[in-house]
């Protein structure tokens, strides 16, 4: 038996302090991504927006290392055009970590741009994969500052490295094995600068490892613990299974979603999220029309 991916989820929140969610998140099985959008106004949000979509449309095509740098590369050509055509959008940015699980080599490849997350749950470890592009980060890998003090800077929310702000990026990539029973685990700084490593896998753990619980309770966690970051995590299970077989559907949770009513929604987007919370209807509309109908013969029984 191989690897494949199992259940999965994502759960976006935009955190106890904004009124704006600037994160985005794919889950386009096997890929996966984050973006978390950086600009004024409204840009931030379009930002991470424009950066999803192109990801999105890459994803087809996207089957190793090459592809998943070339999605990035495409999301990065997007932002920067639309930020050279739109005064309003200009300098506006976005970080992105993009994962596709290549479930016959059992491993995952990882471009990333930004301070966005990657990490592998296993076996009560988690091991971040992805090295931030930020300033605290720089300042840890230099050793001039230490993860306690990073978690407080006043500029700990600053990245090095964005997509969208240069007509080319430079994206990181790497690789690295899964087996089955790991998770895949993509968040935004929401989570990351707001509870521990130590915590998240406390956390995934507490769920029972069951992607969606954990997902929720992740950005709960974030919240409890203040806040002040728009939260995002997309959690992805895997397990046993024979490589290119059909999954079983996994329902996406679509947590809180982020009000874009401003921006482009596109009529393929409202499909979509119509057709995640419709799926379940009929199953529904069914179980209660059969109680409705047992109310009513028994009512019917007892008038007679
Ligand atoms: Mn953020």
């Amino acid at each position: 038996m191989g690897l494949v991916i199992g259940r999965y989820a994502a759960v976006t929140d935009p955190g106890r302090r904004r009124r704006h969610n600037e994160d985005s998140y794919v889950c386009a099985p096997p890929l996966f991504a984050i973006a978390d959008g950086m600009g004024g106004a409204q840009a931030g949000e379009l930002a991470s927006r424009l950066a999803k979509t192109a990801i999105e449309e890459s994803a087809g095509g996207a089957v190793d290392e090459d592809g998943v740098a070339g999605a990035i590369q495409s999301a990065n050509a997007r932002v920067f055009e639309r930020a050279l055509q739109d005064p309003s959008a200009a300098g506006m940015g976005t970080t992105a970590t993009v994962a596709l699980v290549d479930e016959r080599e059992a491993m995952v490849r990882l471009g990333h741009v930004g301070d966005s997350r990657a990490y592998r749950y296993r076996g009560g470890e988690l091991e971040q994969l992805t090295v931030d592009h930020s300033l605290v980060g720089e300042l840890i890998r230099s050793g001039r500052l230490t993860e306690d003090e990073a978690a407080v800077h006043p500029h700990r929310s600053v990245i090095t490295r964005a997509l969208g702000t240069e007509p080319d990026v430079d994206v990181d990539m790497t690789s690295t094995d899964l087996a089955p029973g790991d998770l895949l685990l993509l968040c935004s700084d929401g989570l990351s600068a707001m509870v521990r490593d130590a915590d998240i896998a406390r956390v995934v753990e507490a769920q029972g490892l069951d992607p969606q619980r954990a997902a929720e309770a992740l950005v709960g966690a974030a919240n409890a613990a203040g806040g002040i970051d728009n939260v995002t995590v997309v959690l992805v299970e895997l397990v046993e299974g024979e490589p290119g077989e059909r999954r079983v559907a996994s329902p996406v949770s679509e947590g809180e979603i982020p009000d874009t009513s401003e921006l482009e929604r596109t009529e393929e987007d409202v499909a979509r999220h119509g057709a995640g919370k419709g799926s379940r209807w009929p199953a529904l509309l069914l179980v209660l029309g059969l109680i409705a109908a047992t109310a009513f013969v028994l009512w019917w029984s007892f008038l007679a």
